[in-house]
């Protein structure tokens, strides 16, 4: 059995192959699947899939990426913070996320002026903060997106650090960072493993020193397509979660099913779910 811990199956591509998508997952034993949210919109629309597929479980939360809205269309962050806060009341979201920290200065997305600036990045600090605060007030699970900012990532989670988190939030898609791998490892901080370990090197060589008891899978998916699906430019699904699998069962010398296991019920553990 598997168990996707991130997936954006709420995301538009998906929405006229809802049904197939689902069914090959399954078919591929995914068994869970965790839609997560990025803004107000997708944060309600993984409730909505979570309540339509038995399975199928939602976090809610901004993206730091969409935290520029702050600035593309004048709102003030703090009130969607507000309207995540009224979706924690349902039992289908296990999680806050992806909350955290980006630097990434984004080429393709919607806000035509997207610039990292250091007002960007303190409404970031801001917004990450009080989500990881609702995530405790509410007793949910933490899904921490952090892109070029370890740093900023880390100076946060010091701050609002408590140890109802520990077993309770992960480092997803983790980067190849000492730094985050140390502070995972003294506070019990599962690491998301990514399609991007079945072709990029630097990635499996850092993998590969972690214990398997702190690692998740997640396909991250429509984005990050496993190799050999990556050439043909497919989108990526939570069935490809296998290839994922495979890999770590290569680098690990273990066999796949002992990989499934140990990853599923580390995703129990990570999302409370008994
Ligand atoms: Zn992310
Ligand atoms: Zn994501």
């Amino acid at each position: 059995m598997l168990f996707d811990t991130h997936t954006h199956l709420q995301f538009k591509v998906f929405e006229p192959i809802i049904d197939e998508i689902i069914k090959r997952a399954q078919k591929a034993g995914v068994q869970k699947l965790i839609a997560v949210g990025t803004n107000i919109t997708s944060s309600q629309q993984a409730i909505d899939l979570a309540e339509e597929f038995q399975g199928v479980y939602a976090s809610v939360g901004i993206h730091p990426h969409h935290v520029f809205e702050h600035f593309h269309s004048q709102i003030d962050m703090r009130e969607h913070v507000g309207q995540i806060e009224l979706m924690l009341q349902n039992p289908l979201v296990l999680a806050i996320g992806e909350v955290g920290m980006d630097k990434h200065p984004y080429q393709r997305t919607k806000y035509t002026d997207y610039e990292i600036t250091q007002a960007f990045i303190s409404i970031q600090e801001d917004i990450f903060s009080r989500q990881i605060k609702l995530a405790q007030k509410y007793r949910k699970s933490l899904i921490i997106h952090n892109r070029l900012a370890d740093e900023e990532t880390l100076k946060i989670l010091q701050q609002n650090w408590s140890e109802f988190f520990e077993n309770r939030s992960v480092f997803h898609f983790c980067e190849a960072k000492e730094t985050l791998l140390k502070f995972a490892k003294e506070h019990k901080v599962f690491i998301g493993v990514d399609g991007d370990i079945t072709f990029d090197d630097k990635k499996q060589d850092f993998i590969k020193q972690i214990p398997l008891e702190m690692l998740v899978v997640e396909t991250d998916s429509p984005f990050v397509t496993p190799s050999p699906l990556r050439v043909q430019n497919a989108i990526n699904e939570p069935a490809n979660l296998i290839y994922i699998v495979e890999t770590l069962s290569r680098i690990f010398k273990v066999s796949a099913k002992e990989i499934e296991d140990i990853t599923y019920q580390n995703s129990k553990t990570l999302f409370n779910l008994y």
